[in-house]
């Protein structure tokens, strides 16, 4: 697992108690509602009179994440990110994880701390305590459970439900990126499969291959949202492809949308790479996943609020018809259908 010779650590030499031990030997809890952290049978939180948001995930070798690729730390991170994120779509604040493990004999005690390294600097990044967890073994592979806890005055709360007719959908930075940097991993890997000697340069696709490795929660928008007074009516985050978040949102909301092709922003290393990889970028961005950006809608009386941000992007608005539209650059038009990331 790891590239130097050192003699490394097993499991079973250091035991369940022992790992658990060194993994929260480093742990401090920052947030006044963690009340008690690792070291019992249960954590405590105390929100007052704030609502509790809870949110969980799960995440298997194999089918969420190839280690061929993937630094066991950027796992750790992107582990904490994909989960509080869900958090942060609902308007409200993460406080609080616990992070769950089985892990084969396969691995070694030292590859288990470079991915804790992850979790812990995620949390930090974050502002998020690590209060508790669960160890135990596989019979083959890594199997990572990450429950995210939050808070938020009840009036705050933004569920997928609350889009109606004429507002505006909003999306934050640019969609497509993460699985753009996940096509030139693995083309890299089916290189490197075939000439172990390959050495590739891939500085070129930085942006893209970070955004796959170490994407970031948009925590930034929640705050902006509570500094200029915005409460959107509906929310959610893109982790599978705009088209099935939107999807989502409308259908949760009882109403339909027209998106505009021309609306949709793209960086231009993104379409030098669509171009050499023989993609489209509208499709791209409506059905590549796990970018981890905002979907949201907000009334129009909100607009003059965000308008001169970059950071958004109004791509549609909510219709009282039923059907989901994209409004392509030749003037003809689409219906959308989910052709979100799936794990099945
Ligand atoms: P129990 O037998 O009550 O489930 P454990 O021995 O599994 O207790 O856990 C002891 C403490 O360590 C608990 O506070 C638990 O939340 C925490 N813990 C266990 N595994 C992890 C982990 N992988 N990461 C963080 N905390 C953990
Ligand atoms: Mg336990």
């Amino acid at each position: 697992m790891t590239k130097n010779s050192k003699k490394l650590t097993s499991l079973d030499q250091i035991g369940e108690f022992g790992l658990i031990n060194l993994l929260s030997k480093n742990v401090r809890l920052k947030n006044a509602s963690s009340i008690m952290g690792i070291g019992d049978d249960s954590a405590i939180i105390d929100n007052s009179d704030l609502q509790t948001l809870v949110s969980t995930d799960m995440l298997v070798e194999g089918i969420h994440f190839d280690l061929s690729y993937f630094p066991l730390k950027h796992l750790g991170y992107k582990s904490i990110v994909s989960s509080i994120s869900d958090i942060y779509s609902m308007n409200a604040i993460c406080n609080q994880v616990t992070v769950s493990i089985a892990v084969s004999n396969r691995f070694k005690l030292e590859s288990i701390e470079e991915f804790y390294l992850g979790i812990n600097l995620a949390c930090k990044n974050y502002g998020v305590d690590l209060i508790g967890g669960d160890t135990t073994s596989s019979n083959k592979g890594l199997v990572i459970s990450i429950t995210a806890i939050g808070s938020a005055k009840k009036e705050k709360i933004v569920k997928r439900s609350g889009a109606k007719i004429n507002d505006l959908i909003v999306t934050t930075g640019f969609l497509g990126n993460a699985y753009l940097g996940l096509q030139v991993l693995e083309r890299e890997k089916q290189v490197f499969l075939v000439n172990p000697k390959s050495n590739p340069d891939l500085s070129k696709y930085k942006e893209l291959i970070e955004r796959q490795l170490k994407p970031e929660a948009r925590n930034d928008i929640i705050s902006f949202f509570h500094e200029n007074s915005i409460i959107p009516t509906a929310m959610i985050d893109i982790s599978d492809g705009l088209s099935s978040e939107i999807i989502h949102i409308c259908n949760s909301s009882k109403v339909g949308c027209q998106l505009f092709e021309d609306k949709m922003k793209f960086s231009d290393l993104f379409k030098e790479t669509c171009e050499e990889f023989k993609l489209e970028p509208t499709t791209i961005a409506l059905s590549g996943g796990e970018d981890y950006e905002l979907l949201f809608t907000i009334n129009q009386n909100d607009y003059k609020k965000i308008k001169d941000d970059n950071k958004f992007n109004v791509i549609g608005h909510i219709t009282e018809n039923k059907d989901l539209f994209l409004n392509l650059k030749n003037k003809t038009k689409t219906k959308i259908s989910s052709l979100g990331w799936k794990s099945f």
